[in-house]
């Protein structure tokens, strides 16, 4: 499967990563040596390929849980004793595997961030972190312990041969015999290995070229150009044409924009639910994928810690999905990952939804206008943010929102007055006060506006105040939506109550930073 990939799959080997960057080397790889028949245990050594670009340093790179336990990690302790070069037993049993597949495939270099990154050092973090969409990106194959929890887990499993070979079956009256084989198994295999369920490891898996999965019953390829098993070859179609597959090895500069937003999007819905051991790591570990999007994307687009500059305002609708009231999963304000207006900043158990679909933002008008950003980031301007502000311009409103009583929404009250029991509101964060609560306009539409094309009528964010004069958290999301039953005229009255409210302009000067003195407050979400 590798040479054919090398040699003959064009999508594979043409304008991606590695195309790019073909001078760039990994800072530090594992060197397995030229050969084990040397006498004593195995030894590798790791070594500096980035300040040689004469040389060739084809690589793997491995895709691997970290799990609790203890394992050998390089570190300003430890890394004397790994220049010098280590015996193989010592390392844990995935490691030892790696190495085995790894000179099995005729490669003398691997990269396992453990031993090529200094743990503990968050200088060197800082450093290789943005790199690693392009570690992964440049590598000739990935190696993925798909089954294993730790490094102790191993790449090879024990397989029953039946997994791998199926059996032949009779019929009931034993004269017809049956082939019976495990055909589609790649969902269960594949994408539900417990390494697929890690945030670090979607882009390792999408921006690689190529990826060996090793699972509990098979070793699976994905390329490119093709999916298939130990068994089977080519049995497993590529998915449809708005798939991540088409960002794999990083090549997009050649993607149409607008499918590369809709890539972007079945990304943030493939993120859904992925686990963390640092919450913050979550816009950092798909920067590389962000970079590789970007390559598609006009020049002047910018990037706001998981936003999209032309996608604003429509971008902040986003709410959680189908996570209802249960406020217990909610991030507190105090531990969220910053900045509060990012999806970033949600639980990652949960998915994000978008309240106005970006696609159809063209086709209505925002009230609302983004002012600027001030990003900080941690390292990588496509990644985590130490700190960001935006200052947006909309209409406001004060209101209250009584704590929900069961899993549905009981309206917003505005000056004691109840406008809307029909508004549907997600909380991304739990509010510290009902009482303080502040509504910003994205977008309404009036009964004569209204596109039935469309399902929502009006739109906008939950805001809760920081203390600091017009600064404010992003809490949550509303909207009302179209409907053509019985509650049509109630939820055009609703988004008339509200349109009203939002023409009082009744906030007091600690609430905002500028008011235009007709209908528009200026306000900072952090
Ligand atoms: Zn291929």
């Amino acid at each position: 499967m590798l040479e054919n990939c090398v040699k003959h799959h064009k999508r594979c080997s043409y304008s991606g990563i590695a195309k790019v960057n073909s001078q760039w080397w990994p800072s530090r790889l594992l060197d397995l040596g030229t050969s084990s028949a040397t006498p004593g245990p195995e030894i590798i050594r790791l070594i500096d390929p980035a300040k040689d670009t004469t040389t060739s340093y084809k690589y793997a790179a491995l895709s691997y849980q970290w799990g609790g336990k203890e394992f050998i990690k390089l570190t300003a302790g430890s890394e004397s004793s790994l220049r010098a070069g280590i015996p193989v037993d010592d390392l844990p049993l995935t490691f030892q595997e790696a190495i085995s597949a790894t000179r099995a495939l005729c490669l003398r270099y691997l990269w396992i961030d453990a031993l090529c990154i200094i743990q503990g050092c968050p200088d060197d973090w800082a450093c290789e972190a943005p790199k690693m969409g392009l570690v992964y990106g440049k590598s000739h194959v990935n190696l993925a312990a798909a089954a294993a929890t730790d490094p102790d887990g191993g790449l090879f499993a024990q397989r029953h041969p039946v997994l791998i070979n199926g059996f032949v079956g009779t019929s009931p009256a034993g004269k017809e015999e049956y082939m019976c084989t495990f055909e589609n198994d790649w969902e269960t295999l594949v994408d539900c290995a417990p390494l697929n369920e890690r945030g670090w490891v979607l882009q390792e898996r999408v921006l690689a070229p190529r990826t060996l999965h090793f699972t509990s019953a098979k070793v699976f390829w994905e390329c490119c150009e093709s999916k298939a098993s130990e068994k089977n070859r080519d049995v497993y179609a590529i998915s449809s044409k708005v798939s991540f597959h088409q960002l794999q090895n990083g090549r997009t500069a050649e993607l149409d924009p607008e499918l590369a937003y809709s890539v972007w999007y079945e990304v943030l819905q493939s993120y859904r639910g992925m686990k963390f051991t640092v919450n913050g790591d979550r816009l950092m570990a798909i920067s590389g994928i962000v970079e590789a999007v970007k390559r598609a994307l006009p020049r002047d687009e910018e990037y706001h810690a998981g936003l999209w500059q032309s996608h604003l305002p429509w971008n902040l609708l986003w709410s959680i999905a189908g996570r209802g009231f249960r406020n217990e999963s909610l991030v507190p304000l105090q531990e969220r990952v910053k900045p509060s207006w990012s999806w970033a900043s949600a639980d990652p158990r949960d998915g994000v939804a978008w309240v106005a679909n970006p696609k159809y933002s063209k086709s209505r008008a925002a009230k609302a206008r983004v002012l600027k950003f001030e990003v900080e980031p941690i390292s990588n301007p496509l990644g985590s943010v130490k700190n960001a502000t935006l200052w947006i311009q909309a209409r406001m409103c004060t209101v209250r929102i009584p704590m929900p009583s069961k899993d549905f929404n009981d309206g917003f009250e505005i000056k004691g007055r109840k406008v809307s029991d029909r508004s549907h509101y997600s909380f991304s964060h739990p509010l510290p006060s009902f009482d303080a609560t502040l509504l910003l306009e994205i977008f309404t539409q009036t009964h004569e506006e209204i596109n039935p094309e469309l399902t929502d009528i009006l739109a906008g964010l939950i805001l809760c105040p920081t203390g600091e004069k017009g600064t404010y958290y992003r809490v949550g999301s509303y909207k009302v939506q179209h409907r053509e039953d019985e509650y049509a005229d109630m939820a055009r009255q609703d988004a008339e109550a509200l349109d009203r409210a939002f023409g009082e302009c009744d906030l007091a000067p600690s609430q905002y930073q500028e008011f235009d003195g007709k209908e528009m407050y200026t306000v900072k979400i952090i």
